[in-house]
């Protein structure tokens, strides 16, 4: 059987490709090593818990720019999955910064609590405001209409010099330049760094401006019933569109003829075993990129490599889900999504100490946590009775790779328990509710993704060395045919894997693969 298009991987990026390819009249084969798809983005149960494997929020599609309008619409999808707001965007918990802070959504309505909180800083937080304002005015400016583009011309060379001026520099520099040593500002504004990275001092400040930037201008919102809704409503497209989606069948070969052209990508098949060829001009790789170099002959591996060779990956996640026998509000438990930061820190910066932290087993100190509790909203997580609590912190592959199987269980299970008392303490009675406990790590991402080091986010977003040239964005590669189509092509989380998948399907379809879909 020939195929226009295959997809290696199941994560959003490959199935927004495949969705949108075979929707414009594409034959796709979707082959997934795992025997659940989505990769990140899926939902299970594991005895009476339910846990949603990644998704806190994610950007509203209507955010001009926002690549999953166009992937919604172009489906027909969007009315049938329910989009639930968050009502806050964080509430940080700190020592230094008095009673708990809420950092609500929203450029003015932020500006007004930050204001009311640090007064001393009233034109630094204007400032820092206004710079992340114009910075996604930039983004979002062509998906504007013309009358909309007329209307704020004179505001342009504003937007550039306010989106230009840092492109170099990093979160710390730029939080350095405005607000001094005033870290309890800092961790107001992004206590939830590990959503990003552990380390203001290489995270991008234009990464920070456009993910964060997102959030702070139109909000957030999670899928009702988990992200495996989202997963099935394109597996269903795919299918629908009469191509095929397969499990537990990874592929193990990309075959190219004599001039480097495409031909077939090998899999191996679930029920036999056997390694079969699919023959196809046109792989959507959703796996990292890692992946596929080694799925390449080896004399095409070096070209490929040369874009991707001395790039950092994005940090790993560790990540608790907790099932309570009561809503946390009955606790206490006030936000949608709280960040503790531990007593223990003093500076912003003290971010990367904490995630080292999981190097050993816990003793005492904590990293920074962030805690969602899906019964804020109406989720559909808790209908089998337990109300799913997620805690997430930065991990790092390394600080469990190489701990034999009896050592890894046994410091994993001390972390669980370590989380769980961090909880009780800010919120009593928490432990005594918990009835159902399940902890993933670097080392569960890096099994289950078959990410390198376990990431997450695809690539780090570090500043740039020298003043970069075109949006940070990998596409298309050294090999014809060949997209990326993950969280690797730009930005990581939903929104950037998404927006992976949609413009890889568009640069493939505009090089002729079955023709022009109506994206
Ligand atoms: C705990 C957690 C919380 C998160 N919270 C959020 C959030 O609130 N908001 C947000 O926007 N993002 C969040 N993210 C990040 C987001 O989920 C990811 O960035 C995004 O889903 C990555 O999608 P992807 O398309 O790059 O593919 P991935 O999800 O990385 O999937 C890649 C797929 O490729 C498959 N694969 C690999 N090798 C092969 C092979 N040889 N053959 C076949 N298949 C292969 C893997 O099995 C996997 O299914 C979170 C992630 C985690 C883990």
């Amino acid at each position: 059987m020939d195929y226009d298009a295959v997809v290696i991987g199941s994560g959003l990026g490959g199935l927004t490709a495949g969705a949108l390819a075979s929707h414009a009249g594409a034959r796709v084969l979707v082959l997934e090593r795992n025997a659940a798809l989505g990769g990140a983005a899926t939902t299970y149960h594991r005895g009476p818990l339910t846990v949603e494997a990644s998704l806190h929020e994610t950007t509203p599609p209507d955010a001009p720019g926002d690549p999953k309008r166009a992937l919604f619409d172009t489906l027909g999808i969007g009315d049938s999955l329910e989009l639930v707001p968050i009502p806050t965007f964080q509430e940080v918990r700190w020592r230094g910064l008095g009673t708990p802070f809420q950092l609500p959504h929203g450029f003015d309505r932020i500006e007004a609590a930050l204001t009311a909180r640090f007064p001393d800083d009233r034109q630094a937080i204007a400032a820092v405001l206004d710079q992340v304002r114009r910075t996604q005015r930039i983004a979002e400016f062509a998906d504007h209409s013309l009358w909309w583009k007329l209307r704020h011309a004179g505001e342009l060379p504003h937007d550039l010099w306010a989106g230009l001026k840092d492109i170099r520099a990093s979160l710390s520099e730029v939080f350095a330049r405005h607000f001094g040593d005033n870290e309890a500002l800092k961790f107001a504004l992004c206590g939830n760094l590990a959503y990003y990275a552990d380390d203001p001092d290489t995270l991008w400040w234009m990464a920070f401006a456009m993910a964060q930037g997102g959030y702070m201008k139109a909000g957030g919102f999670y899928i009702k019933g988990g992200s495996q809704r989202l997963t099935d409503r394109l597996v269903g497209a795919i299918r629908d569109a009469g191509g095929t989606v397969l499990t537990r069948s990874p592929a193990t070969g990309i075959d190219l003829d004599s001039q480097g052209a495409m031909t077939a990508v090998r899999y191996r098949e679930a029920q036999t075993g056997a390694e079969v060829r699919a023959p196809t001009r046109t792989v959507f790789a959703n796996a990292a990129p890692h992946v596929i170099k080694a799925l390449l002959p080896a004399p095409a591996r070096p070209a490929f490599w040369e874009r991707f060779a001395g790039r950092a990956v994005s940090i790993s996640l560790c990540s608790a889900t907790l099932g309570l026998d009561r809503p946390p509000a009955d606790l206490g438990v006030t936000s949608y999504s709280t960040i503790l930061v531990p007593d223990w820190m003093d500076r912003f910066s003290d971010f990367r100490q904490g995630t080292a932290l999981l190097g050993a087993d816990p003793a005492g100190r904590m990293p920074v946590l962030c805690v969602v509790d899906y019964s804020q909203i109406d989720s559909g997580l808790a209908e089998d009775g337990l109300h799913p609590v997620n805690v997430v912190c930065a991990d790092r592959l390394a600080h469990w790779q190489d701990l034999g199987d009896a050592a890894y269980h046994r410091r994993r299970g001390a972390w669980l328990a370590a989380i769980i008392e961090r909880l009780d303490t800010e919120w009593p009675g928490f432990a005594g509710a918990v009835k159902a406990s399940t902890l993933s790590t670097a080392r569960t991402m890096h099994a289950h993704l078959n990410t390198p080091e376990g990431a997450v986010y695809g690539f780090a977003m570090e500043p740039p060395h020298s003043l970069p040239r075109h949006a940070p964005r990998t596409l298309d590669t050294a090999v014809p045919g060949l997209w990326i189509a993950s969280a690797y092509t730009g930005f990581g989380g939903f929104t950037g894997a998404i927006g992976g998948g949609v413009a890889a399907a568009r640069a493939a379809l505009r090089a002729g693969l079955s023709g022009p879909g109506p994206l």
